[in-house]
């Protein structure tokens, strides 16, 4: 068995590799050899990809070299190139991992490659605990950004966050999935079943022994996937220290209500863990909204001043342990629009992204919600009339989107003049999705160059875009927006600064 991993260039989106270790060390308990391949490549959005014709042969090499009988792979590429793969697979069977990040279904996956492969082992209740992972992995190429592997560790609990849909007054009336709950757009609360280990905290230190075997270079780095660890942090830390371990960085997404019931065993730790050169790092903890309104619909458990407590308990520990508590701008993650985004809730994000210092105006300002099939919020937004068939703008991928396969269901906004600013706002900022060629994009460009040194910062400059529509809501257009921007005078724009 062959395992492929295109690892692409932004660290946030590497996926459906988290059960390689597992595989490579199911194969070895099922008697069978398996060895693990990795091609550092350029980030499509579309997660359809076509390899560089050097990669491409690099990759055929190594198909021929194996001889494998089946070769899995965890991106999927275009046509063409899949055809000359799976004619290069001895066994003809190339298939994409499907695994996700909790991988419970390892074992019919396998029994799918494997057909051959023992069933009393992979239908094991216990497979997860019996299998020593194995993290040795060969990369292909030159990409620095594969030569030192981030080594994804499951802490065998998707999400501990459980609040129940059926409790939120937005819900009321809905047919929910049964026992829906957590945030009400994302996945994970419909796989929120803890993976089937006996300790999930045994179980992720079992990963990080089987990592810290493998030779490291400046500095080894891990991303713990899953809200486990959260809950018993101080045994994980202690462990760590324990096993004594020296230069990793962990990188964690904890919601921000993880973070603030941590901060007391973060501060009594962290002395240890900066002496030891050990240190963690934060990124994309879910703000989503200001607006309580909003927050709520999204089912997020989240207030404001959580957040502004969160950032500041950061700032403190940035300023304090700069190398051992790493966190940047940008590492909070925002869904500044919905389709029920209203002018006022726009009021009440701009003034706290203004006020918390880690949200990157120009990442957050294009950020949008994304629909799919069957999640709580794509049944409201279809009761509210909000889902069409087709959407209007390019395409889009805020990131939630791991699988090449999971459309996007398109909606519109309830209020037509917040359509004219989200095209405005994801226009002007640091969204790569939108073509040169993008006529709006033009309109908006020239109109920048024509302000010249006056343009405000972004978040101040989206902030005239929203007054601009409060005093004419019924704008239809980017063009007509740009129209009332020009028309403001220039005075009444010399103070509107982040
Ligand atoms: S967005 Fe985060 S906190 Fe919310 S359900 Fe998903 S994993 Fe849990």
């Amino acid at each position: 068995m062959l395992l492929v991993e295109l690892t692409p260039d932004d660290p946030l989106r590497r996926f459906r590799t988290n059960a390689y270790p597992f595989l490579m060390g199911l194969a070895r308990l099922l008697g069978a050899q398996a060895s693990w391949c990795a091609l550092g490549v350029r980030f499509q959005p579309t997660l359809r990809y076509r390899l560089e014709p050097a990669d491409l042969k690099l990759l055929l090499c190594e198909l021929r070299r194996c001889r494998s009988d089946v070769v899995i792979i965890n991106e999927r590429l275009d046509d063409d190139q899949w055809a000359r793969l799976g004619a290069a697979c001895r066994g003809g069977h190339l298939a994409y991992c499907s695994l996700g990040e909790t991988f419970p279904n390892l074992g019919a996956f396998v029994r799918t490659a494997l057909p051959a492969a023992d069933p009393a082992v992979l239908e094991d209740p216990r497979l997860l605990d019996r299998i020593e992972p194995d993290f040795r992995r060969r990369v292909l190429n030159q990409a620095p950004w594969a030569a030192d592997p981030v080594m994804r560790l499951s802490d065998g609990v998707p999400c501990a966050y459980r609040r129940p849909l059926a409790q939120n007054p937005f819900y009321r009336g809905l047919s929910l999935p049964p026992g829906a709950m957590g945030c009400a757009f994302c996945g994970t609360m419909m796989v929120h079943e803890r993976m089937p280990v006996a300790d999930p905290l045994a179980f992720l230190l079992k990963q990080v022994r089987a990592a810290c075997r493998l030779p490291a270079g400046k500095e080894r780095l891990f991303e713990v996937q899953g809200s486990g660890v959260w809950t018993r942090l101080d045994s994980f830390l202690a462990e760590l220290l324990r096993l004594g371990l020296r230069r990793a960085q962990f990188c964690f997404a904890p919601r921000v209500d993880e973070l603030l019931a941590a901060r007391r065993v973060l501060e009594r730790r962290l002395p240890a863990l900066a002496r030891r050169e050990l240190s963690l790092r934060f990124y994309t903890m879910g703000v989503e909204n200001f607006s309580a309104a909003e927050n709520q619909r999204l089912n997020k458990g989240l207030t404001a001043r959580q957040v502004h407590e969160a950032v500041d308990f950061v700032c403190a520990m940035t300023a304090r342990w700069p190398r051992a508590f790493r966190f940047s701008k940008g590492d909070m993650s925002m869904i500044l629009f919905t389709p029920w985004t209203t002018l006022a809730d726009l009021r009440i994000n701009i003034r706290h992204i203004r006020r918390c210092a880690w949200i990157d105006p120009p990442a957050a300002l294009g950020k949008r919600l994304q629909l799919f099939k069957g999640r709580p919020i794509t049944l409201l937004a279809q009761r509210d009339g909000l889902v069409v068939k087709k959407g209007d703008d390019h395409f889009y991928n805020s990131g939630c989107m791991p699988g090449f396969d999971q459309g996007e269901v398109p909606w519109r906004f309830a209020r037509p003049e917040v359509a004219v600013l989200y095209r405005f706002a994801r226009r002007i900022s640091a969204d790569g999705g939108i073509p040169s060629d993008d006529a709006e994009s033009r309109a908006i460009t020239e109109f920048l160059i024509s302000r010249d040194h006056h343009t405000p910062q972004l978040l101040a400059l989206f902030e005239e875009a929203v007054k601009a529509l409060e005093r004419r809501p019924r704008t239809d257009s980017v063009a007509g927006l740009l129209k009332l921007l020009r028309s403001t005078p220039l005075p009444a724009r010399a103070g509107l600064i982040v």
